[in-house]
């Protein structure tokens, strides 16, 4: 929802889609939630002054976009439209003026607190949710807006509150669902939620797929769309390979193992309370409507398993920045404990470990940040020698196929070694739906390119990708 065009393309889905009971969850607009954490922390460091020019400008942008949505021509020029225009400018209004409030509460005391950044955020997705609420009005689609506050119960942990879900399961087949059986059309709020005293929370930046897959859920949902800007989960980043395909059709396991690279299409997170209750999730592309996206379920049917070599492999996945850790200790390494105290210092810090391969003399493994790592280091120091080392980069190759096919490993490094890379670590769990590699970030783009060409060669499209997409319209 980033602009009164982008807006319009929601109602034109909202008008495709309403055959079925639906349930719209709104992101904020493009870039306001960014906008809206600025302003807290230019008024944490002391600058009330750029805190409120900050609000300024985010409500200029919305009372823009409220105009352009619900200008005379479009409305009909009806008494009722200007009404509605009116009700949801004071309503916004209202919104900045309860905003400014927060931010001079915090010039006065100095400190910006986890609630006061998700009073603030919050905004975002009230802000948007007005508009696009009352632009499908205008549009001629009568809609409710439910308050995500009502419904998404979260605990206390602001800016990254956990949703409970049974409670919000209670809320929202109370709230919902009945308008839903009715086939009114509900818009809530993503990402935002409230503590059972009121407060107002914020479930994680990201969190509107999150807020969707669990609404979905807790309803029941025949299927939870997520639209995005991009055409579905890809074979490869376009960024590197610009005639990488979208993938069709995918598993909830394969998808989370591509969400760890691809988090801007579709983080983990989102997934899971669509995988426990078995909804699948379609990724499209608000641009392109009419193109299918990735429908992600918990598992393909075995008949659209495709037999054929070329569909074993869904994706070549890629991350940069990666830091190799490696562990040695000839006199402990593989003592029992050993492994036990390493990762123990890990979840001190918090860190999350991605790669992991050992020998007897050694543990390498990999993070994907330097968070944390000069004390982490030291630790590990203790219990072996530790050398660390920059510049590296993840390559993943995913596809359930593999556990069906055999070769797929000699493919692999026979294209590698065609193209000389090196490769410094390997590791492929026994689920058999992911061989990892760790390679020179300066490696990167060769070693996805060769990967890409050997499982998706120009000619002869695997079943499980669309065609070429042609060019939109
Ligand atoms: N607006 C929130 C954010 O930017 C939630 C979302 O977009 O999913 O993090
Ligand atoms: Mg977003």
């Amino acid at each position: 929802v980033e602009d009164a065009a982008a807006i319009r393309r929601v109602i034109e889905i909202i008008r495709r889609e309403q055959q079925r009971s639906l349930l719209v969850v709104v992101s904020a607009c493009s870039g306001v939630t960014n906008d809206l954490i600025g302003a807290a922390h230019a008024v944490r460091d002391g600058d009330e002054g750029r805190a409120l020019s900050i609000l300024g400008a985010i409500s200029d942008r919305h009372r823009l976009l409220a105009g352009a949505l619900l200008k005379p021509v479009e409305t009909g020029e009806t008494r009722g439209a200007a009404a509605k225009r009116n009700e949801i400018v004071s309503a916004m209004d209202a919104m900045f003026d309860d905003l400014r409030n927060v931010v001079h509460g915090v010039h006065l005391l100095g400190e910006l607190t986890r609630r006061s950044v998700d009073a603030m955020t919050s905004c975002g997705e009230r802000l948007s949710s007005l508009i696009l609420h009352a632009a499908a009005e205008a549009a001629g689609f009568p809609t409710v807006l439910v308050d995500a506050r009502q419904v998404m119960v979260t605990d206390k942990n602001y800016s990254s509150a956990q949703p409970q879900i049974e409670k919000v399961a209670l809320r929202a087949k109370e709230i919902m669902l009945p308008l839903l059986k009715q086939g009114i059309v509900v818009i809530t709020q993503g990402f935002i939620g409230a503590a059972e005293d009121a407060s107002v929370t914020t479930i994680g930046r990201g969190g509107s797929d999150l807020s969707a897959a669990i609404f979905g859920s807790v309803l029941g949902a025949e299927e939870i769309q997520i639209w995005t800007d991009v055409d579905g989960m890809m074979t490869a980043d376009p960024r590197i390979i610009p005639e990488s395909r979208p993938i069709g059709l995918m598993s909830f396991d394969e998808a989370s193992e591509l969400a760890y690279f691809g988090a801007k299409v579709l983080h983990p997170r989102t997934i899971l309370p669509a995988v426990r209750n078995n909804i699948p999730v379609r990724v499209l592309n608000s641009r392109r409507p009419e193109f299918q996206g990735t429908l992600i379920v918990r598992r393909v049917p075995e008949e659209l398993r495709s037999q054929d070599r070329q569909d074993v492999i869904k994706s070549i996945a890629c991350k940069r920045g990666i830091v190799v850790i490696n562990v040695g200790s000839s006199r402990m390494l593989m003592a029992h404990g050993f492994l036990a105290r390493l990762f123990t210092i890990f979840a001190d810090y918090e860190k999350s470990v991605d790669v992991v391969a050992t020998s007897e003399v050694s543990v390498s493994l990999t993070v994907d940040s330097e968070d944390s790592l000069p004390e982490i280091t030291e630790e590990l120091e203790q219990i072996g020698e530790t050398r660390i080392s920059r510049n590296k980069a993840i390559i993943c190759v995913v596809g359930e196929g593999m556990k069906h096919t055999s070769g797929i490993a000699a493919r692999i490094f026979g294209a590698l070694a065609n193209a000389r890379v090196n490769i410094e670590m390997v590791s492929e769990g026994a689920s058999e739906i992911n061989l990892t590699l760790v390679v020179d970030d300066k490696d990167v783009d060769r070693t996805v390119r060769v990967l890409h060409d050997e499982f998706f060669p120009a000619h002869g499209a695997g079943q499980n990708c669309h065609p070429e997409p042609g060019v939109s319209s």
